[in-house]
């Protein structure tokens, strides 16, 4: 039986003194595998992840654990509590409208300038000495800094601290009403097979604010300073987003083919020992994130989604109809919007009225089978 511990962290302090802390369960590592960080509901209404760390737990316990494997569930407890009514809003900073998921910390000059300065470190001596300056980078910049942080950058430290122990770094998200989508490295392509998810979105290997980018950017951009200086090295750093399907939704069930999905990837990582998990013979659709396109409303209106996820759209086929009821007896009353290529829808917008503009859909076009 494998032992969980379970810590809290201090992530945040908010105005009446109270510190807000996320939980922290860790498993400890048997073997040599790689370590292994998972977050969910950075996002505050994005709660599915935290089920299926719940159901990770579950099966982790029984299983041998390679790797150490490091688990933060409710990983925002600011956006977590920002609700309005009914609802939970929670992916930007109310100050200061920031997303939450952009607060993370990258210094490009720190892989050049590593490569630079230690051409003849051994593969084993350059990852821990490279980890070692980025987490020192990052607790200079952020967490020692005498000019402080933004809440945002000082909550994504906390959490990028622990993630930067790591060799993989799952960030679990869900859209607002979505299927399940892997947010993918291109220099990771042949790993995105091994999870259970059907559509796939191909993002280049920049950084632009997010915990997937800030995990594998220093380590892609290290292979490059390398490759740059005459030298191959393997990226060293694995780090995805996956999309688990809609905001303010939870289910256990499909919380397990979740946990089953990550786990047939950390097996084949060699995270656990264990050969019982198998990814699913299913058809994966992928695109480049430039092909990955919004569907903004023509129109503003009433809204009614047509278009299923997962299926091919063809060119003309209608994403939703729109209902303008201001303008009954009129052949604008109610009107449908149609694909303007042949795409695969994957998420769209969660409320039924819309403005002009509202993002309606997001699809995958110039898409191709895995
Ligand atoms: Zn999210």
């Amino acid at each position: 039986m494998t032992t969980i511990e379970r810590s809290s962290l201090e992530v945040a302090v908010v105005a009446n003194g109270q510190a807000l802390s996320v939980p922290v369960y860790k498993i400890r590592g048997q073997g040599n595998g790689p370590n292994v960080y998972i977050q969910a509901n950075m996002h505050g209404a994005e709660v599915q992840g935290n089920a299926v760390i719940y159901q990770l737990l579950e099966q982790l316990k029984s299983l041998t654990c390679l790797g150490d494997i490091t688990l933060v569930p409710l990983a925002n407890p600011i956006g977590s509590n920002q609700k309005s009514g009914e609802f939970t809003l929670g992916r930007f900073d109310p100050i200061t409208g920031e997303n939450w998921n952009r607060g993370y910390h990258f210094n490009a000059q720190l892989p050049v300038e590593f490569a630079k300065a230690n051409p003849d470190l051994s593969s084993d001596e350059i990852k821990s000495e490279f980890r070692r300056a980025i987490i020192e980078d990052l607790e200079l910049s952020k967490l020692n800094n005498p000019y402080g942080a933004k809440t945002c950058q000082l909550l994504c430290a906390q959490l990028q601290r622990m993630a930067f122990d790591a060799d993989i770094v799952l960030d679990l998200h869900t859209g607002p009403i979505s299927s399940r989508h892997l947010y993918c490295p291109e220099y990771a392509k042949d790993r995105a097979t091994l999870f259970d998810i059907p559509h796939v979105l191909f993002i280049p290997s920049d950084f632009d604010g997010a915990m997937d980018e800030a995990s594998f950017c220093p380590w892609w951009q290290l292979q490059q300073a390398y490759q740059a200086q005459g030298r191959e090295i393997d990226v060293m750093v694995d780090a995805f987003t996956l999309e688990l399907g809609s905001q303010e939704w939870l289910s256990l069930d499909a919380a397990k083919e979740d946990s089953d999905s990550v786990l047939s990837y950390l097996q084949a990582r060699g995270s656990i020992d264990s050969s019982i998990f198998q990814p699913k013979q299913m058809t994966r659709y992928a695109c480049m994130l430039k092909d990955y396109r919004a569907f903004y409303a023509p129109q503003s209106g009433l809204v009614e989604y047509l278009a299923p996820f997962g299926e091919v759209l063809e060119e003309g086929e209608p994403l939703v109809q729109m209902l303008n009821i201001e303008r009954y007896g009129d052949e604008r009353c109610v009107t449908q919007v149609r694909a303007p290529e042949p795409c695969i829808p994957v998420l769209h917008f969660a409320s039924a009225s819309v403005n002009q503009g509202t993002e309606l859909y997001k699809v995958m076009t110039n898409f191709f089978t895995l």
